[in-house]
C-alpha cells in the first residue's frame, strides 16, 4: 500500500469521527442541556442574540430562552411556547404558526428571516429628503408582496409650505388607491394621535430613507424606550447597544412595533414580472385584458394600463415607476 493511500484512508477515519462527535454535540444542544418541568407558556420574540432569546411572557416580563437547534431560524416577533427552567430562565420547545414573515435575500441568495407576525409596513416619508425615484413604490410592492397593511406617513409636514408640493400629489394618489396617508410633524407633535391610532394592536415597523425621520417617530411613540432597552439589556445580560438585530417594543396603546437598523432599510428584491404586477394594486382591474396575454405595459398595442393611463383611471407616474421596476428586475 501506497503512503498516499494510507494518507487517504487515515483522512477519511479522521473526517468519520469529526462528523460523529458534531452529531453528538448536535445531540446534546437538541436533547440535554436544559430539563425542565414547568407548564407549557405563551410567550413572543423581543430580541434573538446569537443562540439565545430574549421572550415576553403574557404579562410581558422579559425571559431569557434557550431553543432547541430543531425548531429552525426563530427571529424577533415570533410566538414561541415555552417552559421555565427554574432558574428564572426557560427554554423555548415549539414556535407557532406564523401569519407572515418578513425576509431579505443574503449575499448567497438565500431568503433570510427577518420579523415574523408583522401586520403593518409604516412607510416613512418626507419633503426634505424628498422620496428618491420609486422607493415609496418598492415599499408598497413589498406590502403587497409579504401580505402586509400599509400606511404611509408624511412627516416633517412643518415643512410643508407649498400647498402645491408635487410630494402631496403623490400622497393624494396613494390615497386614492386605498392607502392611509398621515400628516405628521415629530418636531411639533402634530398628527401623533392618529398614527397611535393606525397603530393600536397592530404589529408594524417603520421604513424609509435615511433622515426622513424615523428615528424621531420612534422617539415620540415610546416614551419608555429606554425602560424598554433597560429591561431587555439585563434579562440578557449584554449591553444595550449591542445587538442590531431586530428588536420587539410595546407601544403604550398596546400593539408591537419592530425596529432595527437591518429593517428599517431592508429591500424588496422581487424578481418576477407577474409578482411585480401583484405590487400595484391599482392594476388588478386591468390585468388580462391587454391585447397580447405576453404584454410588457410599456409600447405595445392594446395595452389595457396604458389605456387606463390615458383615460386618467391610473396615474402615469405609477405606470412610469412600474416600467422602472420592471426593467431593473433581474439586474440587481
Ligand atoms: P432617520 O434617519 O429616518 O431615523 O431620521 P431622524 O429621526 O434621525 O431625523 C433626521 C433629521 O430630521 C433630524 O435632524 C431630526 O431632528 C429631523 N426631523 C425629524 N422629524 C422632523 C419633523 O417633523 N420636522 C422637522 N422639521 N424635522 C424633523
Ligand atoms: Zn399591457
Amino acid at each position: 500500500m501506497s503512503r498516499r493511500r494510507l494518507t487517504r484512508q487515515q483522512k477519511a477515519r479522521i473526517a468519520a469521527i469529526r462528523e460523529r462527535r458534531l452529531h453528538q454535540a448536535q445531540y446534546e444542544t437538541d436533547n440535554l442541556h436544559v430539563s425542565h418541568d414547568g407548564p407549557s407558556r405563551e410567550g413572543t420574540v423581543v430580541v434573538r442574540h446569537g443562540r439565545s432569546l430574549v421572550i415576553a411572557d403574557e404579562e410581558r416580563h422579559l425571559v431569557n430562552c434557550q431553543f432547541r437547534q430543531n425548531l429552525g431560524d426563530i427571529v424577533c416577533g415570533d410566538h414561541v411556547i415555552w417552559h421555565s427552567t427554574g432558574d428564572g430562565d426557560g427554554v423555548v420547545t415549539a414556535v407557532r404558526e406564523r401569519t407572515t414573515l418578513l425576509s431579505r435575500p443574503d449575499y448567497g441568495g438565500h431568503e433570510k428571516p427577518l420579523a415574523a407576525n408583522l401586520t403593518q409596513l409604516v412607510i416613512v416619508a418626507a419633503p426634505s429628503p424628498a422620496p428618491t425615484g420609486y422607493l415609496l413604490d418598492q415599499y408598497l410592492a413589498a406590502a403587497e408582496h409579504f401580505g402586509l397593511k400599509a400606511i404611509l406617513v408624511l412627516n416633517k409636514s412643518d415643512l410643508l409650505e407649498d400647498v402645491d408640493h408635487e410630494l402631496l400629489h403623490r400622497f393624494e394618489t396613494y390615497a386614492r388607491i386605498g392607502y392611509p396617508v398621515l400628516h405628521v410633524s415629530t418636531k411639533q407633535h402634530s398628527g401623533e394621535e392618529n398614527l397611535r391610532s393606525s397603530l393600536k394592536d397592530e404589529s408594524s415597523i417603520l421604513v424609509g430613507q435615511s433622515g426622513v425621520g424615523k428615528s424621531s417617530l420612534v422617539n415620540m411613540l415610546l416614551p419608555d424606550l429606554d425602560v424598554q432597552t433597560g429591561a431587555l439589556s439585563k434579562t440578557s445580560g449584554l449591553g444595550k447597544h449591542t445587538t442590531s438585530s431586530a428588536m420587539l417594543y410595546f407601544l403604550p396603546q398596546g400593539g408591537t412595533l419592530i425596529d432595527s437598523p437591518g429593517v428599517r432599510s431592508f429591500r424588496l428584491l422581487i424578481t418576477e414580472r407577474a409578482e411585480l404586477e401583484q405590487g400595484f394594486r391599482e392594476f388588478a382591474p386591468f390585468l388580462g385584458h391587454c391585447q397580447f396575454s405576453d404584454c410588457r405595459h410599456e409600447q405595445e398595442p392594446g395595452c389595457a394600463l396604458t389605456e387606463a393611463v390615458e383615460s386618467g383611471k391610473i396615474a402615469g407616474w405609477r405606470l412610469n415607476h412600474f416600467r422602472l421596476m420592471a426593467q431593473a428586475l433581474g439586474k440587481t
